[in-house]
């Protein structure tokens, strides 16, 4: 099904953690909220170049896409500002496909975005709309779907997710995928829990390895023409039955570091893209 709707093509995304730690959020899954007592540092938002160092480290890998990401509940005026330079300067020097996943955001904000050329815009859901509330009390379900439906309407790329075994049933997983379905985002990150010390997940147990694919191969069904990426959580969660989890239905990967967690080495996932027959998209 998955060559029959996007084909054997493979989206490899670098992560760029352009802003560790210190958010507002109380998102219960996440080392990078002030509220917990995580082993993250908090650290001040990167240097523009540090920004293009990281996203030159990123094409050397073989990346096509390089994704900014900032802890923050939504962009301050100077945070935006140094992203949309830092932008403007990665697609003047570098063929790479830019994402940015900044928090809740406004119309203003998206101008900025469409206006330094970024490509696609990340905004997860993280689970079903009844679920959330146990997830995050500091903003809602609502505020998330409405930044999604902005990025649409500026369109830009929308890339929205979640993350499987926070708790939730499976109705609440086929509740998930149907808000992503009435969204249509070009991309869905599914990522697996990967419990972090300090936070009100930190003893939550890993999602089954088997139960991790038929989730991507669920949304594969529901989602047939998404870019389905492979990201967080995957090397606990199927540690050697990765290679399954690209057959179940995924078309692209996370490579290196995620935010504040480590990934595998880049070199075995493009040798695990190659053994299944996977082109890997410049
Ligand atoms: S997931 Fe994002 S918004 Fe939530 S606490 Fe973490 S950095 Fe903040």
């Amino acid at each position: 099904m998955r060559t029959s709707f996007v084909g054997s093509q493979a989206a490899v995304e670098v992560l760029f953690n352009a802003k560790r730690g210190g958010c507002s959020e109380d998102c219960h899954f996440c080392s990078q909220s002030a509220r917990y007592a995580s082993d993250v540092q908090a650290e001040p938002l990167q240097t523009v170049e540090s920004f293009l160092e990281a996203a030159r480290a990123a094409h050397a890998r073989g990346a096509g896409e390089f994704c900014i990401v900032v802890a923050v509940r939504g962009p301050s005026d100077a945070l935006l500002g140094r992203v949309a330079e830092s932008v403007r300067r990665i697609k003047r020097e570098l063929p790479l496909r830019v994402a940015v996943s900044l928090g809740i955001m406004t119309e203003a904000h998206l101008r900025v975005l469409v206006e330094c050329g970024v490509d696609k815009v990340n905004h997860n859901l993280e689970t079903s709309r009844r679920h959330f509330p146990a997830i995050c009390t500091t903003h809602t379900y609502e505020e998330r779907l409405e930044t999604c439906a902005l990025v649409k309407r500026h369109g830009l790329e929308l890339c929205c997710g979640g993350i499987i075994g926070m708790g939730e049933t499976i109705e609440d997983r086929l509740d998930f995928l149907a808000e992503l379905q009435a969204l249509e985002p070009a991309e869905v990150p599914i990522n697996f829990i990967n419990p972090r010390p300090g936070t009100p997940l930190a003893e939550q147990s890993l999602v089954e390895p088997f139960e991790a694919l038929r989730f991507v191969a669920m949304t594969r069904l529901a989602l047939p023409s998404a870019l389905v990426r492979f990201a967080g959580g995957r090397e606990i969660t199927l540690r050697g039955l990765q290679d399954l989890g690209m057959r179940s239905g995924a078309s692209g990967l996370v490579i290196g570091d995620y935010l504040t967690t480590k990934g595998r080495q880049a070199e075995d996932d493009f040798a695990m893209l190659e053994r299944l027959g996977f082109e890997v998209m410049a």
